[in-house]
C-alpha cells in the first residue's frame, strides 16, 4: 500500500462493507431514498457462492419481480406420515436465486454515478477523527458519514453444542422422468426426524423434474457432509422410489446459520453499523432472515432520512424476544421432538397465522394462544430457565 493511500484514504459517504443480500439490499434502498450523498462505495471480496433464498409475504416488494418460481401451497409431513397441505393465500412463497439476484442489483447500482464498486478483502475497521475506514488489501477507505458493516462474524461459536445452529446440505438434482408437483414446496418433512434434534427434508420442486432436496437441522451439532448427502439420497429413494440412476445432481448447496439469540444493540449515532447475519438480522427460531432484512434495512434508510439518530437498528418487541428465546431453549434441550413442536403448531393453528407468527406479525394475544398448542412442560421448563437462569445458549 502507497504512503499516499494511508495519509489521503479515498473518501467516501457511505461505506457497505460486504456486498452480498444485506449490503446490496441496503445500496438498493439508499439508491431509492431522499439522501443526498457524494459517493457510495461497496467493497466485497468476490467469489461467494450461489444460494437459494426463500421468504414468504403478502405484501409486494420490488425484489418479488427476481423471484425465480413461487408456491401458493406449502406442505408438511409429519414424523407419522400425516400429511398437512397448507394453502398460504394471501401469503406466496418466493425462491430467489442469489446469483442472478446479485447481478440485476448491481447493474441497477452502476446507472447511478454515485455508486463504486472495488472488488477488496476487507481487514478490518477502525476510526480516524470523525470518520470511519474500512482497511482492505487495496488499501484505507473512509466514510464521512457511515460503514455498514456485513463481513464481521456473527458471535456464534459452532464447535459449542450449547449454540443453536440451522445447518444442512442441499442437491439440485433432474430426474430422468416427470415425477414433482411443483405447486407445493414442503416446509418440513419430520419422516426422517428420528432423535430428538430438530431434523427435516427442505423440497423446492420447480417443475416435475427438477427439485432442491435439503436436509436440514435446527441443532447444535453439525455433521459430516458426506452424513447430510446419505439421508438425501435415501430418502429420495424411500420417499419418491429415485434411486442413483434416476436423476442427475446439477449442483449443491449449503450453510451453518446461526439460530443463538445476541442481542447486538445498536443506533444510528454510531459510524460503524453491523448489518445481515453480523448485525444479528436472522430471525433466531427459524433462521431465516431475508425477508426481515429487507424490514429492518428499509426502517434503517427511513431513519436516516428522517435523521433520527436514536433510532435502534433492530427494533424488537420483548415479548417476541422472549417468546424467541424460549423455542431456542427448547430446541437445544430437546426434551421434547423438535418436529412434535412444529406439527403441532401447524396442525392446530391456520397457515397464515402461522406465517404471520414465524414474521412476528401476530398480537401477544394470539401468541398466547399459539402457545396452547405446544406441550406445556418443555415449554415451561425453557421459560423458568430463560428468566431465572442464566440460559445455557447465551453469552
Ligand atoms: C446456502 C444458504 C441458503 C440460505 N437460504 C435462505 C433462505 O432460503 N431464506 C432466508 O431467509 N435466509 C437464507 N439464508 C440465510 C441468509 O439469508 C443468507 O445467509 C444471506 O446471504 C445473509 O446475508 P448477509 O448479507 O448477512 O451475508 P452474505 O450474503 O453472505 O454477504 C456477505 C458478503 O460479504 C463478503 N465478505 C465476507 N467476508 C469478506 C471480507 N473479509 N472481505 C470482503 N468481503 C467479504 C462476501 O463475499 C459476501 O458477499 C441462507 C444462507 C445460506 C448460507
Amino acid at each position: 500500500m502507497s504512503n499516499e493511500a494511508i495519509e489521503n484514504p479515498k473518501q467516501y459517504t457511505y461505506i457497505i462493507a460486504g456486498g452480498g443480500m444485506a449490503g446490496l439490499s441496503l445500496a438498493y434502498y439508499l439508491s431509492e431514498s431522499s439522501l443526498t450523498y457524494e459517493r457510495i462505495l461497496i467493497l466485497d471480496q468476490g467469489n461467494e457462492s450461489p444460494k437459494t433464498w426463500s421468504y414468504w409475504s403478502d405484501e409486494a416488494h420490488p425484489f418479488d419481480a427476481f423471484a425465480e418460481y413461487s408456491w401458493g401451497q406449502l406442505e408438511i409431513n409429519s414424523f407419522a406420515n400425516k400429511h398437512l397441505n397448507l394453502t398460504i393465500a394471501p401469503f406466496v412463497y418466493r425462491k430467489i436465486e442469489s446469483g442472478t439476484w446479485t447481478k440485476s442489483i448491481q447493474n441497477k447500482l452502476l446507472q447511478n454515478t454515485k455508486f463504486e464498486f472495488i472488488q477488496a478483502k476487507i481487514e478490518g475497521f477502525s476510526y480516524q477523527g470523525k470518520f470511519a475506514q474500512v482497511l482492505t488489501d487495496k488499501g484505507i477507505f473512509e466514510a464521512t458519514e457511515k460503514v455498514f458493516d456485513s463481513v464481521s462474524p456473527y458471535p456464534c461459536d459452532l464447535t459449542n453444542p450449547k449454540e443453536l445452529k440451522q445447518h444442512f446440505v442441499g442437491l439440485f438434482i433432474e430426474t430422468n422422468f416427470p415425477l414433482f408437483d411443483p405447486n407445493k414446496a414442503t416446509l418440513f418433512d419430520f419422516r426422517i426426524a428420528f432423535t430428538n434434534a430438530c431434523e427435516f427434508m427442505y423440497v423446492l420442486p420447480t417443475c416435475t423434474r427438477n427439485a432442491l432436496f435439503e436436509h436440514t437441522f435446527f441443532s447444535s451439532n453439525l455433521l459430516d457432509e458426506s452424513e447430510y448427502l446419505e439421508q438425501i439420497k435415501a430418502y429420495l429413494f424411500a420417499y419418491h422410489g429415485l434411486s442413483d440412476d434416476d436423476y442427475e445432481i446439477k449442483g449443491t448447496e449449503k450453510g451453518i446459520i446461526p439460530m443463538n439469540y445476541v442481542e447486538i444493540p445498536q443506533n444510528l449515532h454510531q459510524k460503524i453499523i453491523k448489518i445481515g447475519t453480523s448485525g444479528g438480522f436472522v430471525k433466531a427460531s427459524t433462521g431465516y432472515s431475508f425477508k426481515r432484512t429487507q424490514g429492518l434495512l428499509n426502517t434503517l434508510v427511513s431513519q436516516l432520512e428522517s435523521s433520527n439518530k436514536n433510532a435502534q437498528v433492530i427494533q424488537q418487541k420483548r415479548f417476541k424476544i422472549l417468546l424467541d428465546r424460549i423455542f431456542i431453549q427448547v430446541l437445544v434441550d430437546q426434551q421434547v421432538k423438535g418436529s412434535t413442536v412444529f406439527e403441532q403448531l401447524f396442525e392446530k393453528n391456520s397457515a397464515q397465522t402461522m406465517l404471520r407468527f414465524l414474521d412476528e406479525q401476530t398480537s401477544v394475544w394470539e401468541d398466547l394462544r399459539l402457545m396452547t398448542s405446544v406441550p406445556t412442560w418443555p415449554f415451561m421448563k425453557a421459560f423458568f430457565k430463560i428468566v431465572f437462569q442464566r440460559p445455557t445458549f447465551y453469552k
